[in-house]
């Protein structure tokens, strides 16, 4: 361990003051004099700093496990990871910047070359050979530094299609080299105002939406690419960092092409006209065909050497700056969030166990569908005798509409009300005027004084006759309320079965309309029974009808001389020309004061036969009627049998192979953290 911790210094912390001696050098060649200095000898002096000495021990596996989060794609459940994130101007040098750190050739050049997010995790390893895989596609290709070009150019091709079409589907690409430091960063397209041949019209709008959402995680870490030939407030990508960044504490300039504008650049990175919080720091990236090495020295030359470069301090400039730089952020950056992480990992993965346990069971055999039919038959009936039969709503206590017996006795009463204020229960309506007419016309030969009974009965039926809309009317309310109650107890239990939706459905609204059919077949008796036949065995109406009858002198008296008159138990009167039929008015009377005393009794009998009829009917709806035709409906040829209720719905189906898969993605990245926390412990109880 300790001789790779040396030798990854050993490439990236040569202080380029030494290493200008040994600019001839090839990179093997410098590879083994750095070896042999391990042993305390040669020019080049190597200088490890504690954080990059510990790094590849402490961070590394930590590292590596966010490394794995990622992969596992946990930002889209909602958990954000430290990212460092490049971003810059179309051709301001992102990619050369990342091929600088990583030591490889990416797709560079004119146009639009980055197209998808690039994700490029960067690993310092002990063997010479370098190993090169792209990540794409749920695939892994291996690939080697020759061919990593065109592989990337593949790559993208599969995801974002061929052409200049941009996508924001990420491609990773691991680099496994020795030397290079334990970073990992993400390459976004660059900003191009202007839509190229063959580039869709938003296309600035798109390649913004995939920059944003890198960089608005408070998470990330932005690193701003800009070039040296460019005045940088006029960037586009220092505008877009800032509307995210705005104090720019997360994020770090990186300035290319010094080379080509060496003019005015120290200047312009000691002004920070721009706001740069993690500082700058400006390099020289590989110029045309040169090799990696050969730029790595032309570069620490050309701060060394440069009349105005040179003058720039030296812990700002170069790639081995650059990259401690970002090691000892990363570091930080994980350090900071990953208790957070940890955290937010628990949190959504309780939440999906949770939201699974509400999931409706899926059933896997005849024996749980019957069983569940079964159950939730016995819900059912069990809420409806609960809130119809005994009055008890506490599965319902906010809900008004089901607490069903006070809303009934409500219906009933208006019921009542609807009677007693119908014209046809007023007693003082047209006085005695139907009365006369019906003696009149049933004039025979027979004995003064006496009227037949089928008066009385002829001038009921017309009574009852007007007022037979108002039951009618009675049973439609009753049963679309119970109607509404029904459905929603029903469909509240059968929420979780799919396949027992449409034939619970179906049960309840036809047993309500065969009900209702039922009451109102029993109301059209009620009233026609009314029609038929005057009786009552009840005392009241004689008692009722004495006390009106005992007035009938006192009538008879101011009838000739009164215009109106008060009759105790009718009110106010209007009193009838007694010109027309003065010797009908006795009969008349006594025909109004038997109607009035009978059709209270008639009034009762109807409110009280439908409430018997209506406990009746809920009874026998409850204890009954519903299970039936729930089994009826279930068992009809064309309805969902029972094998037909362990179909899922497609919504559960998917929703359930969702939360499965984030919870297992979850439990996943629940271990990477677990074994990595329990590795920080003990390393450091060790220490
Ligand atoms: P990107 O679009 O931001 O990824 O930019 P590229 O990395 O593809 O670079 C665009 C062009 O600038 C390429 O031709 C590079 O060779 C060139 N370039 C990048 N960095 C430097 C540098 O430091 N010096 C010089 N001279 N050219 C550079
Ligand atoms: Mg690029």
């Amino acid at each position: 361990m300790k001789s790779k911790r040396k030798r990854t210094a050993a490439v990236l912390y040569n202080k380029p003051t030494s290493i200008t001696t040994a600019s001839d050098l090839s990179h093997q060649e410098n590879l083994a004099k750095k070896e042999g200095d391990d042993h305390g000898s040669g020019e080049l002096v190597l200088v490890a700093p504690p954080i990059a000495s510990s790094y590849n021990d402490r961070i590394r596996p930590v590292l590596d496990a966010v490394d794995k989060l990622r992969n596992l794609a946990v930002m889209e459940e909602g958990v954000q990871l430290p990212t460092i994130v490049v971003v810059g101007d179309q051709s301001s040098g992102k990619s050369s910047v990342i091929e600088s750190l990583a030591g490889i050739n990416l797709p560079r050049g004119q146009g639009i070359c980055t197209r998808v997010p690039l994700i490029m995790r960067l690993q310092n390893h002990s063997s010479p050979l370098p190993e090169l895989f792209l990540e794409y596609d749920k695939k892994v290709v291996r690939t080697d530094e020759e061919h990593v070009s065109q592989a990337i150019n593949k790559a993208t091709q599969v995801i974002a299609g061929p052409g200049k079409k941009i996508s924001k589907t990420p491609l990773t690409l691991v680099v496994k080299k020795k030397g290079i430091p334990d970073l990992t960063m993400v390459d976004l397209p660059g900003i191009t105002r202007v839509p190229v041949h063959g580039q869709p019209e938003n296309i600035y709008d798109q390649i913004k939406d995939i920059i944003m959402e890198y960089i608005k995680p408070e998470e990330s870490i932005i690193i701003n690419v800009l070039s040296a030939t460019v005045d940088f407030p006029t960037c586009e990508s220092i505008r877009m960092s800032q509307s995210v960044d705005k104090t720019g504490e997360r994020t770090l300039a990186v300035v290319t092409k010094s080379d080509k504008s060496p003019e005015g650049l120290k200047e312009k990175v000691t002004a920070d006209d721009v706001h740069i919080g993690l500082g700058y720091v400006c390099v020289r990236n590989r110029v045309g065909n040169e090799s990696y090495e050969d730029a790595r020295v032309a570069e620490a030359k050309l701060f060394e050497s440069h009349p105005l470069l040179s003058k720039i301090d030296k812990s700002i400039v170069g790639i081995p700056v650059l990259a401690q730089k970002l090691m000892e952020i990363q570091a930080r950056s994980i350090a900071r969030n990953l208790t957070d992480i940890v955290k937010k990992i628990n949190d959504k993965l309780s939440h999906n166990i949770s939201e699974f346990k509400t999931l409706p069971k899926a059933m896997s055999s005849m024996a749980e569908s019957m069983s569940s039919f079964m159950r939730v038959i016995g819900q059912v009936k069990e809420s409806l005798r609960k809130i119809l039969l005994r009055g008890e709503f506490d599965e319902y206590p906010n809900d008004k509409k089901m607490h069903c017996k006070a809303r009934l006795v409500e219906i009933l009463n208006d019921f009542f009300c609807d009677l007693k204020e119908c014209p046809q229960s007023n007693p003082t309506r047209d006085f005695l005027m139907d009365e006369i007419k019906y003696l009149e016309e049933a004039k025979e030969i027979s004995l003064p004084n006496f009227f037949s009974r089928t008066i009385f009965l002829s001038i009921l039926q017309e009574k009852v006759n007007g007022i037979s809309s108002i039951p009618t009317d009675f049973v439609e309310t009753l049963w679309s309320y119970i109607e509404e109650v029904v459905m929603t107890v029903l469909m509240s239990h059968v929420q979780n079965y799919y396949q027992l939706q449409l034939s619970a459905k179906r049960a309840g609204l036809n047993l309500i309309e065969k009900m209702k059919e039922n009451s109102m077949k029993w109301v059209s008796e009620v009233v026609e029974m009314e029609k038929l036949t005057d009786y009552t065995c009840n005392p009241e109406f004689e008692i009722e009808y004495k006390k009106l009858m005992a007035q009938k002198d006192a009538f008879m008296r101011n009838v000739y001389s009164c215009n109106s008159m008060n009759i105790e138990g009718l009110g106010l009167v209007d009193l009838v020309n007694p010109s027309k039929s003065p010797h009908l008015l006795p009969q008349a009377f006594d025909l109004r004061m038997k109607m009035v005393a009978y059709w209270n009794i008639v009034l009762t009998r109807f409110v009280d036969s439908m409430a018997l009829h209506l406990q009746l009917s809920v009874h026998k709806l409850v204890n009954d009627h519903l299970e039936r035709e729930l089994v009826a409906q279930m068992m009809a040829p064309d309805g969902n049998g029972l094998e037909k209720m362990m179909d899922e719905s497609p919504l559960v189906a998917t929703k359930r192979a969702k939360l499965d898969g984030s919870i297992n993605k979850l439990k996943e990245c629940k271990e990477i953290l677990a074994k990595i926390m329990d590795r920080t412990a003990t390393t450091s109880c060790g220490e």
